[in-house]
């Protein structure tokens, strides 16, 4: 009896080890097939929901991927990004100065004249003020640079040098380069100085140009007959 109780033991423990390999061989089947099965993309349609689906796990994939520059359904979102950089470089500002060859003065005051204009002047505008006219200064003292930048703008406006230089002489020639000669404004202020002018020594020159004045004859004495139009002489 003792020989025989041995064998069905030993038969039970074999059937029991090859029940538990064939299921440990099954289950480590069915994990790898799963495990290919995942590799190969054929898992359950649970398992590729994440991976496909349209609004959750995928768009914040694609969103991701969108902040690659290059990526082109992302581009317009992301260039606007760079796009509020103005990249202004201050423009510097006009410069006052600007003649090469020459001082540069206050036009529109005495600064440059001659002493004979200057105090000539400054009575006459210090009478027209008694009167209640205002006389300004428009022009006085120019730059010889400023005086050929005239003339180049009024060959361009005239269309010729000879026509040109009937209203802006060339440097050489002018009188506002030398600083014996005023452009007064307003009209009524030029007005009044040609009536009065003679007064003080100051004398319209030219008949085209009723602004323009020089110290052309003694103070208190007629001016001198006025010249159609300026000479380049
Ligand atoms: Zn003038």
């Amino acid at each position: 009896m003792t020989n025989d109780e041995p064998p069905p033991r030993s038969l039970s423990v074999r059937a029991r080890l090859l029940s538990v390999t064939g299921i440990a061989v099954l289950a480590s089947l069915l994990v790898w097939h799963g495990q290919i099965a995942d590799f190969l993309g054929f898992g359950s349609p649970g398992d590729k929901a994440p991976v496909v689906g349209g609004s959750g796990p995928a768009g914040r994939v694609l969103d991701a991927e969108g902040d690659v520059p290059g990526t082109p359904e992302h581009k317009p979102t992301t260039t606007p990004r760079p796009k509020p950089k103005p990249s202004k470089t201050p423009k510097p500002k006009p410069i006052k100065t600007k003649s090469t060859d020459n001082q540069t003065y206050d036009e529109e005051s005495t600064e440059g004249m001659s002493p004979k204009l200057r105090s000539r002047l400054l009575k006459a505008m210090a009478a027209a003020k008694a009167d209640g006219v205002d006389v300004r200064i428009n022009s006085g003292r120019r730059s010889a640079a400023k005086q050929r930048r005239l003339l180049d703008e009024a060959i361009e406006k005239y269309g010729s040098y000879k026509a040109a230089v009937r209203w802006v002489l060339p440097p050489e020639f002018s009188e506002h380069v030398k600083g014996r000669a005023v452009d007064i404004t307003p009209a009524t202020g030029a007005k009044w100085l040609e009536l009065n002018g003679y007064k003080y020594g100051i004398c319209r020159r030219y008949d085209n140009e009723p602004w323009h004045f020089e110290a052309l004859s003694a103070p208190g004495r007629k001016c001198p007959p006025r010249e159609p139009y300026a000479l380049a002489k």
